[in-house]
């Protein structure tokens, strides 16, 4: 069997969640490409590739349980659109301005919560997101350039 299936049904398992075969497809996905952000709608079409009979409803669900487990990832971007993402690790994001396309960055450039005072409470946690144009956009910029000069 294809590792990443073995490690998607490992993972499973071990956060008490029945193997199914929505969820384990769901997963799947994500491990395939670690760095990958989805919306529902994206991994159900991704899905429909492969294995079309999945019910909306049932690939839906399979998304929330593994939220909820703590496997993936949920968060939503400036335009107010809802991503998926694999949640093994903590992780920061960084945000592309001119694709939109989210990567995973390691959360190496957190303030700690007890070095950051915020007038409105005590703070538990920090996320950090960083804007810019990502290496893909970078590659096709520069070859944009190259034509123009
Ligand atoms: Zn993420
Ligand atoms: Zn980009």
């Amino acid at each position: 069997m294809d590792p990443k299936q073995e490690q998607a049904i490992k993972l499973l398992q071990e956060r008490g969640l029945r193997v199914t075969a929505q969820r384990r497809a769901v997963l799947h996905l994500f491990l395939a490409e670690p760095s990958l952000h989805l919306t529902a709608a994206e991994v159900l079409a991704r899905i429909h590739e492969h294995a079309p009979e999945m019910s909306r409803a049932t690939v839906y669900k399979a998304l929330d349980d593994e939220r909820k487990a703590g496997l993936l990832d949920e968060h939503t971007d400036p335009n107010g659109v809802r991503l998926y993402g694999l949640d093994l690790e903590e992780h920061d994001h960084f945000i592309c301005e001119r694709c939109g396309r989210w990567y995973d960055v390691p959360a190496t450039g957190r303030p700690k919560p007890p070095d950051c005072r915020v007038n409105a409470g005590k703070v538990e946690r920090v996320e950090v997101f960083y804007f810019g144009l990502c290496n893909a956009c970078c590659a096709s910029a520069g070859s944009v350039d190259r034509m123009l000069t």
